[in-house]
């Protein structure tokens, strides 16, 4: 997942030192991080959505305890939690308002909670924003001032980061890039969302997968009937893996998803000009490693491109990500380090 970054003691991390906990659907990651963004430990437990947020909650502080004491550190050695959770939310709140992937924990004041439990102040952030903090920090914008976040999974998830700051927006739905509508035709695709014509219907391993299911009888000759007739479920993996070997359907359906995703990054350039955009996610066809992915990420550069005026195309820097699925607990932790250094700076 992230093979460059190794672990550094506690004797050797630079402090302050930072927890940030990284909430999903099915799994919690979190990390201690220092102030360099490097992390000393990492842990994860299982979700278990459906036995409420208040259970989630006093498990996640006791693995917090345990990650702090298999570090040889303690809770007086961390400055600040940063909680990243899936929305929908509302961030000044520190409110879980409905989110989809976690029915069970609708209208929670998840931050608070937190708080009182660790005993430790909380920054809250949605999970879109703090991968996009982490690349901002440490990763592929490393170099950046500005960047947006696209994060190709189940759906798209979104993040905006300007100069250290979370673009929440004043409903705290102010990243949600893979609600921007890239089809108003009748016919367009209805998102998870309940709305036609959005991105994450198109591009998201979901609306990928979908796209494949429709079209996989039109295309006989695909190698992609093999291993579905052989009982293999489609997904966008197995999609990478023939377009890599060849095959000539799979490799279309890819550009197509290309194609949708510059249409979208140009809509998003144009509202925010930003230094660069950053494709992160599981759904990157291979990524830097394989033709598949160069070619998905060059066909998305492109479309932008001939979309775009020409100072952006020239300017706006379109990658992957590089901190892979640890992006969340890093941006978690950063987004904690950057909320207590403006308390500084503001004495
Ligand atoms: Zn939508």
């Amino acid at each position: 997942m992230s093979p460059a970054r190794e672990a550094i003691s506690f004797q050797d991390a630079t402090p302050p030192f930072f927890i940030g906990v990284d909430v999903g659907g099915t799994s919690i990651k979190f990390g201690l991080v220092d102030d360099t963004g490097r992390t000393v430990r990492t842990a994860k437990i299982t979700t278990h959505q459906e036995r409420g947020a208040d259970d989630a909650v006093s498990r996640i502080a006791a693995a917090v305890d345990k990650l702090l004491a298999e570090a040889g550190a303690t809770m007086d050695n961390v400055t600040r939690i940063g909680l990243g959770t899936p929305g929908t939310m509302d961030v000044p709140a520190g409110m879980l308002l409905d989110p989809p992937n976690l029915p069970a924990w609708n209208d929670f004041p998840i931050r608070d909670r937190l708080s009182d439990s660790c005993e430790k102040e909380v920054t809250f952030l949605n999970d879109g924003a703090a991968a996009a903090f982490g690349e901002f920090w440490i990763g592929s914008g490393r170099a950046l001032s500005s960047l947006i976040m696209l994060t190709l999974g189940t759906g798209v998830g979104g993040g905006i980061i300007l100069d250290d700051l979370s673009i929440d927006g004043e409903h705290s739905h102010g990243a949600e890039c893979g609600h921007v509508i890239i089809d108003s035709s009748p016919d367009a695709r209805v998102c998870s969302c309940g709305q036609p014509g959005h991105l994450e219907a198109y591009a998201s391993a979901t609306g990928v997968t979908k796209r494949l299911r429709e079209r996989l009888d039109g295309a006989s000759s695909s190698s992609l009937h093999a291993r579905i007739d052989a009982g293999e479920p489609p997904s966008t993996l197995m999609l990478a893996e023939e377009a890599e070997a060849g095959d000539e359907f799979s490799r279309q359906l890819i550009w197509e998803t290309a194609e949708y995703l510059s249409i979208a990054v140009t809509t998003l350039v144009h509202t925010i000009d930003p230094a660069g955009v950053i494709l992160g996610g599981a759904m990157d066809f291979g990524g830097h490693g394989a033709s598949t992915g160069r070619e998905f990420l060059a066909r998305i550069r492109k479309g932008f491109r001939r979309r775009t005026f020409p100072v952006l195309a020239e300017h706006v820097i379109v990658d992957f990500a590089s901190l892979g699925g640890d992006a969340g607990y890093i941006g978690a932790a950063g987004a904690a380090r950057a909320t207590s250094r403006q308390h500084l700076a503001a004495g």
